[in-house]
């Protein structure tokens, strides 16, 4: 105890500085400097040195950090990019789109004229719009909800994948596109069909004989009937049974005033004994037009039609065209 006390007691509270001068003529200087400021002296300089460290770490984590946000902004740049390109694919998508649904409904338009193959035309586009919505859903609507600007909540690997769909969707479509506009043809083509095929009466009246082999009415014997004949006043209208070209006007023994219409698709209609014919060679006739009047000029028993109709150069029951 006394030991120690002692040791404490004795132990220097002072470090001196001595100066001893190069030459001896000179005075010799000492200052006693206190400890405790040597002590802070070196802490200080402790402090200065740890406080620079940091600045220094500080300064080269900035450094890096400004390498890591230009990269950044480069993904940021490159992703802005390819969302305003999937937006602009997304665009031209609805805008394809909105033609499969016009020619979609240009198509259920002419149906709505077309007569016997209507039901397989309808079924052809049924098929076509069931697989347009069957294969949309997914596409679509992913499309629709495509981010803002600011491409939040789109990562890289979703973007590739939407661009996969839309080009999928595109595929598909430019096909859908194709298959409605064969359809619109052969529906067109239906119609022109429809139109032309001589299937409408040419004039109201009573049948008065049919097609075929029947007793000669103004000879003696068997004679083949090439078509109906229909009775009815003199003067009553006739029409023309489908749109054509007028290929003969004009008077032939037997036949009387008879007109000749060519129907295309193979199919020509005659008009014979007719009181009057209303119409030229060469004239376009559209279905139901009149073209002449009933009469009994020619090799008649009384007023009457005879109304034929010919496919491929061969006399055809009228009543198997007729509708
Ligand atoms: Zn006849």
């Amino acid at each position: 105890m006394w030991l120690h006390r002692h040791k404490k007691k004795t132990r220097a509270k002072y470090w001196s500085v001595l100066v001893i001068p190069e030459r001896a003529s000179d005075s010799r200087r000492d200052w006693r400097v206190p400890k405790w400021t040597v002590k802070a002296g070196v802490l200080t300089v402790l402090i200065l040195a740890v406080s620079v460290g940091l600045l220094v770490w500080d300064y080269m984590f900035l450094r890096s950090l400004r390498a890591v946000n230009a990269e950044l902004l480069a993904i940021n740049q490159n992703q802005a990019e390819e969302i305003g390109e999937l937006k602009s694919v997304s665009a031209f998508l609805q805008e394809k789109m909105s033609q499969v649904q016009e020619l979609d409904d240009e198509v259920r338009e002419r149906i709505t004229l077309v007569g016997d193959g209507k039901a397989q035309t309808e079924e052809r586009l049924l098929v076509s719009s069931r697989d347009i919505q069957e294969s949309l859903p997914s596409g679509i609507t992913r499309t629709l909800s495509l981010p803002d600007e600011s491409g939040e909540n789109l990562m890289p690997d979703s973007l590739e994948e939407l661009k996969q769909e839309l080009e999928e969707m595109n595929r598909m479509m430019t096909n859908q596109i194709e298959s409605l506009n064969q359809l619109k043809s052969d529906v067109e083509k239906e119609i022109v069909y429809e139109s032309a095929l001589p299937n409408r009466m040419p004039m109201e009246g009573k049948l008065s004989s049919p097609f075929g082999n029947r007793d000669n009415p103004t000879g003696s014997g068997i004679k083949f009937h090439e078509g109906i004949d229909i009775a009815n006043r003199s003067g009553t209208s006739i029409e023309a049974a489908g749109d054509g070209v007028v290929t003969y006007v004009g008077y032939r023994s037997g036949w009387g005033n008879m007109v000749i219409v060519s129907h295309g698709f193979g199919y020509v209609s005659q008009y014979a004994h007719c009181q009057k014919t209303l119409v030229e060679i060469g004239e376009q006739v559209k279905k139901g037009q009149k073209v002449a009047t009933c009469g009994a000029t020619g090799n008649t028993t009384g007023s009457h039609l005879h109304f034929g109709v010919a496919k491929d150069g061969k006399w055809v029951d009228p009543l198997s065209v007729l509708k």
